[in-house]
Formats: structure tokens, C-alpha cells, sequence
């Protein structure tokens, strides 16, 4: 194996054991299930109020007073994500984007500044130019790969928090972050991670990061059936302010969904570095066809960021994206898109699935009205056999050439 496909598939190697055995029920009183079941429950009973009482001052604590504050599941699911991430606590949320949004209203306040980067998660970027705005929370957009002293030329005094998305959703920049993070600390701001696509391989404590969310919807779950997300601290004060507005938000997540991602989390190690080779292999094999201008995987040089991506991370994870070359037109493209048979059409990624969506039109607003124009598309890939899936892209890429463009 070459040294780039070694190191696309490492960085699981690390947390192979805490996945098996994290979250276990002690058996040292005897027998019990390998897997934490599921607890249903909304009212909790006290044998009397001062025991109920006691329990009130405690909403920080694992036990709670009432099924809002999480269940058994929700609080074991949130230690093994903890130890994933290398933080000290973990709230685990109703879906990835209300982990964005519950992080940045917990540390938010009005007249406070954020600064976003520019390839930042769609929704994300709505909840600041609308919810945010209404609340008078200004945000500056940054480009993903801007020099150091072009941040510190958007710090404001009143900034608060420096977000960053590294790689960024579909233009997949890799960003910097513990320069970010410096920016941030001498400003006397935050910075948050958006840790979706690095998960297990980019460890964001070590690099500076104050807090991290993950949409866990995606590779976590890893099978198409759950909506759910975490936020991650590494402080007790942070912990503190993230807890008490996550009740005060009313944030908690299902049993059942909190069971299928500790379910997932089981496996995710195995997924991921399958999904991670499968991915570079059909990656390093599209930069070799005609049609293709660039392949924007964080592994390949063609990646902005690529350095920063071998410095910074251990691995990666099947999500990619594809730019064809500029005498391809979006109409040509989508219709390769709607002729693949392998590859579903559908929005998020972290499955075992595969999937494509076009990205053509992500124009950003610092990076610019100039940005390409040309035909992108995305690519998640999934467990299904290698050859199959080249065979149906080489397929969709050869009706590419001599059609009506
Ligand atoms: C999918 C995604 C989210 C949102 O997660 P949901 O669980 O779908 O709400 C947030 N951030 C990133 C980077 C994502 O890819």
C-alpha cells in the first residue's frame, strides 16, 4: 500500500478497542447484555421529595429528574463520543444542525460578532443571516483558506466566536484551525469546529479547537435512519454554559436514535477505513480520465488545503467532490447524474450507501462571484464493490464525450 493509502485508513486504528468496549454496563455484578438497551421514560419516581429534590440540583449529572435531561442511553452515548473526540463532556442533540445552532446560541449574545467561513454548512450559514441577525449578532464571512493576517483583519472587539468547517461542505477546503484557533484565543474568542467529515481522524482538542460538533446523522449512524448530533467541550466552564442552555433549549435526543448510533459507533471504525480506501482509490482513478478537471479530495494535491490535511489529520472519510472539465455543461453532467445506477441521488452522506448530488452554483460570497462556474458534483462512497462503482462511472463519463454539450 502506497503511504497516502495507508494513511487514508489510519486514524480508526487508535480507537478500535474504546469502540468495542466503551459504553458497557459493569458486569462485575454479574451477567448483562453486551448492549445497553434503550430506556423509554419521561417521569422519574422518587421514593420521596427530598430524594426528588436532591436530584433537581443535579442537572449536570448523569442521572437525571426527568427523561428531557436524557436517558441512561443518551448519557453512554455521550461518554463514548467524549473519548472519540478527546474532550471531557459531550451533549448529544436532536439533529447535526441543532448541534450549530444550540453551540452558537449557547455562547452567543446580542451584539456579539461571529465570524463564518465561507464554506461553511448551508444552514448554518441561514441561522446566522436570519435567526442570528434578528437577535443582533453580526457575522463576517471568511474565506476557508485566508491567511492569518486576513483574519485578524475581521476580528472586531465584540467578536465572540471564529467557526470553522474543515474540509468545507462541498468545496472541501481544509482550513488551518490551529491558526484559527490562536486568532481566536488572542482575540479573546472561541473557536468551534464543525468536525463532521473528520470524525476519528482529526482530533480537535489537540489542535486548539474549544468546541465540537458533529452531525452524527452521518457516519456515526451509518445507516440512512437517524437524525442526531453532538456537541463536545473540553472545559468545565464551557461544559457548564453548553448544559445549561441545552436544557434551557430543551435539547435531548430519542432512545431509539441514541441506540442506533452507539450501534453504529460499534462498527464505524471498520466502515470508515473501508469507505476511506474505496473512496481514494476512485478518487486517484477520476483524476486519471479526461473528463475530470480536478478531484477535491483532502488526500489528493488538487485538495485546496492538501498540506494542511497531511499535517493535521490521520485519516479520511468517503466524501468527495469531482469538477469536470469547463467545456462539460451542467446539463450534460446532470444527465450523467441521472444515469448512474449505482449511485443514489440524495442529500447528506455517511451511510453504506453511495451516493452523488451536484454541487455546480456553491458560489461563495468572499471566494467569490469569480469562483467556477464549472460542472461539480459530490461523491459519497459507500461499501459496494469498487468495480462496480468505477464501472458505472466510467460509464456516465464516457456518454459524456460527443453529446450535444
Ligand atoms: C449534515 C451536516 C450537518 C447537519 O446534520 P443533520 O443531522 O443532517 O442536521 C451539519 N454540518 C455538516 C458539516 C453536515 O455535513
Amino acid at each position: 500500500m502506497s503511504d497516502i493509502e495507508t494513511r487514508v485508513s489510519t486514524g480508526w486504528k487508535r480507537l478500535a478497542s474504546t469502540l468495542v468496549q466503551g459504553a458497557r454496563e459493569d458486569a462485575s455484578d454479574g451477567g448483562t447484555l453486551v448492549n445497553i438497551p434503550p430506556t423509554r421514560g419521561s417521569t422519574v419516581l422518587f421514593p420521596t421529595l427530598e430524594a426528588m429534590n436532591r436530584m433537581d440540583g443535579r442537572s449536570h449529572a448523569h442521572k437525571a429528574v426527568y427523561g428531557a435531561m436524557g436517558t441512561p442511553i443518551q448519557h453512554e452515548l455521550e461518554k463514548l463520543l467524549a473519548s472519540i473526540e478527546g474532550g471531557t463532556h459531550t451533549q448529544v442533540v436532536n439533529s447535526g444542525l441543532s448541534a450549530c445552532t444550540t453551540a452558537l446560541l449557547a455562547f452567543l449574545g446580542q451584539g456579539d460578532h461571529l465570524l463564518l467561513p465561507d464554506s461553511v454548512y448551508g444552514p448554518t450559514r441561514r441561522f446566522a443571516d436570519t435567526m442570528l441577525k434578528r437577535m443582533g449578532i453580526n457575522t463576517t464571512y471568511y474565506a476557508p483558506l485566508a491567511t492569518r493576517e486576513e483574519v485578524e483583519a475581521l476580528i472586531k472587539p465584540e467578536t465572540r466566536i471564529v467557526l470553522a468547517e474543515s474540509p468545507g461542505s462541498h468545496t472541501f477546503e481544509v482550513q488551518d484551525v490551529p491558526m484559527l484557533a490562536d486568532v481566536a484565543h488572542q482575540a479573546g474568542a472561541l473557536l468551534f469546529l464543525d468536525n463532521t467529515w473528520g470524525i476519528g481522524v482529526f482530533q480537535p482538542f489537540e489542535h486548539g479547537v474549544d468546541l465540537s460538533i458533529q452531525a452524527l446523522s452521518k457516519y456515526p449512524g451509518g445507516h440512512s435512519d437517524v437524525i442526531i448530533g453532538s456537541i463536545t467541550v473540553n472545559d468545565e466552564g464551557h461544559w457548564k454554559t453548553l448544559r445549561d442552555a441545552s436544557i434551557q433549549l430543551g435539547q435531548c435526543s430519542s432512545p431509539d436514535d441514541c441506540w442506533l448510533t452507539l450501534r453504529g459507533l460499534r462498527t464505524i471504525g471498520v466502515r470508515l477505513a473501508h469507505q476511506a480506501r474505496s473512496a481514494l482509490e476512485i478518487a486517484q482513478w477520476l483524476k486519471t480520465r479526461p473528463e475530470v478537471a480536478r478531484v477535491l479530495h483532502p488526500a489528493l494535491e488538487d485538495c485546496p488545503g492538501h498540506e494542511i490535511w497531511k499535517r493535521d489529520f490521520t485519516g479520511a472519510c468517503g466524501l468527495f467532490g469531482v469538477e469536470l472539465k469547463p467545456d462539460i455543461s451542467v446539463a450534460a453532467a446532470e444527465r450523467m447524474i441521472d444515469g448512474l445506477s449505482m449511485f443514489g441521488i440524495g442529500a447528506s452522506w455517511g451511510g453504506y450507501e453511495s451516493l452523488v448530488l451536484p454541487t455546480t452554483g456553491h458560489v461563495r460570497r468572499v471566494t467569490g462571484e469569480g469562483g467556477p462556474k464549472a460542472a461539480t458534483f459530490r461523491l459519497h462512497i459507500g461499501l459496494e464493490s469498487v468495480d462496480d462503482l468505477k464501472a458505472d462511472l466510467a460509464r456516465g463519463l464516457d456518454g459524456l464525450a460527443g453529446v450535444d454539450q
